[in-house]
């Protein structure tokens, strides 16, 4: 019997940890063997080898990961794109039709739109903050309906609660892509959702040196996204599980730094005569902000904000801050920022994209743990250089 813990904080440290430690080693050592000797097991996924992600490594995360969220079961994967594909893939099994949101992650959208088609899987976009939109858009074929925790980079919040109450009424699976709000923020299970996905790339590792994902649910349909990972081959190898386990006992606290100082910075930046807006569902002027303080705990550490000017405005204003480092990704303990229009979103039609509100002056933000302060400061000075120029 695993131990049950109430706080997250202490989930984190204690849930999932083998009981008796392992040769009482405080740390659950790293399983570099790609097979254990055969024990007897009758069950294909039961044999122990490194593809079926049933090693100590992937059981001690899955135990720590299924706590975390509240959930049956978990399984991690090799990156937060194949446990994306791997859990459309089991709910969708056979074809059939769902509705997705429409500003998705870009991996999402083209799994969606190039891959899943010849398989017999289709899908309408949504809405996510318009129900009134959905019913219209059901076939007798739908069967599941698939939201993110939060629209990058524009930050906008889903309407979670009538997303889980429209799958209940209409019989569908509720997937949600959590990566941007992690467990310490939003727990979409229980809420009602069935399957919560994340890129652990990002914050559920939080140290930007690995890549890998999660799906977190109920037992049956967990055990057959895990039965489907085993045949694609999808696992996390034991130091990266070893990697993630370590970075996870740091996520709440991570995450209460990453909200409280992404909040400063977005009322700094506000409130600052250069920047136009600033999109942070912690801030009252947001439209998801109602929303984010009903059912989150925090609102991460993620904004974009627009500058005055043009693109190239935004990128002088990148290149003159010294902390931040110029890349995308997000959710680490370095501070992150980025163009999304010439990187995450540059594959999208222009037009479209301004129509989302991705211009080429908004400029998205992953703060990390440096001092909130020396963060401030250091958008003072790009911010007054600019205005100089
Ligand atoms: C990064 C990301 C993904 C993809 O994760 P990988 O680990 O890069 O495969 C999916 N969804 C969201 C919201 C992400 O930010």
């Amino acid at each position: 019997m695993s131990k049950k813990f109430k706080f997250l904080e202490t989930k984190a440290i204690h849930s999932g940890e083998p009981e008796p430690r392992i040769l009482g080693s405080v740390v659950t050592p790293i399983f570099q063997t790609a097979m254990f000797e055969y024990d007897g097991s009758p069950d294909y996924n039961n044999l122990k080898y490194g593809r079926l992600s049933n090693m100590p490594n992937h059981e001690a995360l899955h135990k720590k990961l299924a706590a975390l969220e509240n959930g049956e079961r978990a399984v991690v994967t090799a990156s937060g794109m194949s446990a994306i594909a791997l859990s459309l893939m089991t709910v969708m099994e056979g074809g059939g039709h769902f509705l997705a949101q429409r500003q998705a992650y870009g991996g999402t959208i083209s799994l969606i739109n190039n891959q899943l088609p010849s398989s017999g899987i289709t899908c309408d976009w949504i809405d996510p903050q318009d129900p009134s939109g959905w019913a219209k858009l059901l076939k007798p074929e739908t069967r599941a309906i698939y939201t993110e925790a939060m629209a990058n980079p524009t930050m906008e919040v889903a309407d979670h609660k009538a997303v889980v109450a429209f799958a209940k009424a209409h019989g569908l699976v509720s997937m949600i892509d959590s990566t941007f709000a992690s467990p310490v923020n939003f727990r979409p299970l229980e809420l009602g959702y069935d399957l919560s996905l994340h890129s652990a790339t990002k914050y559920l590792n939080g140290h930007s040196d690995l890549i890998a994902g999660a799906a977190v649910g109920n037992g049956d349909l967990v055990e057959r996204i895990h039965h489907k990972l085993n045949i694609f081959g999808a696992c996390l190898d034991p130091h990266a599980c070893f990697l993630l386990h370590r970075g996870l006992r740091t996520l709440p606290i991570r995450v209460h730094f990453q909200n409280e100082s992404t909040l400063a910075i977005a009322r700094f930046l506000a409130s600052h005569p250069l920047i136009e807006s600033v999109n942070y569902p912690g801030l009252e002027s947001h439209s998801g902000y109602a929303r984010a303080q009903e059912l989150f705990d925090g609102c991460g550490g993620v904004l974009s904000f627009v500058v005055k000017g043009d693109g190239s405005t935004a990128e002088s204003l990148i290149k003159g801050l010294q902390l931040p480092i110029h890349t995308f990704s997000l959710g680490g303990i370095e501070t992150l920022i980025v163009q999304p229009s010439r990187t995450t979103h540059v594959t999208m039609d222009p037009q479209e994209r301004e129509a989302i509100g991705i211009t080429d002056n908004l400029i998205r933000l992953s703060v990390g743990l440096e001092a909130t302060e020396d963060l401030i400061s250091d958008f003072q000075q790009a911010l007054s250089r600019l205005s100089a120029q």
